[in-house]
């Protein structure tokens, strides 16, 4: 997708800090992290937004949950816990609409994080 962020982070165009990366999915660090753990899981599919998921991204996007599963553990919170989040749309905040999710640990997290 022309002028989508994370299109161009996946298509490696625009440089990131990656930690995991496959056909399919990209892991890498949030640029401002808000948690001493903070990176975003996208598929390299471009699909804008919860609210535009198909059928047929439920693969795709059960799938990320074990990239998801083995990011944090690679990243060593899998024991500690952590939180995956995905912001949908204009009240959640969501600033780049390319489907992700943040994966946020490395302390106890508050009531309202990412
Ligand atoms: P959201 O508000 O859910 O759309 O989150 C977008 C996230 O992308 C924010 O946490 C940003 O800090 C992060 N972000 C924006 N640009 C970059 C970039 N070039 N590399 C890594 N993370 C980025």
């Amino acid at each position: 997708m022309e002028n989508c962020l994370f299109c161009k982070i996946a298509e490696g165009s625009i440089p990131s800090n990656k930690v995991y990366e496959d056909d399919r999915f990209l892991v890498f660090h949030d640029i401002e992290p808000a948690a001493p753990t903070h990176v975003l899981i996208i598929p390299k599919k471009h699909i804008a937004t919860m609210n535009d998921v198909e059928q047929e991204d439920a693969a795709l996007l059960g799938d990320l949950h074990l990239v998801a599963k083995e990011a944090a553990k690679k990243l060593g919170v899998a024991e500690s816990g952590y939180r995956l989040i995905n912001n949908c749309g204009p009240d959640s905040g969501q600033a780049v609409y390319h489907i992700h999710y943040h994966l946020l640990g490395g302390t106890k997290l508050g009531a309202l994080v990412q």
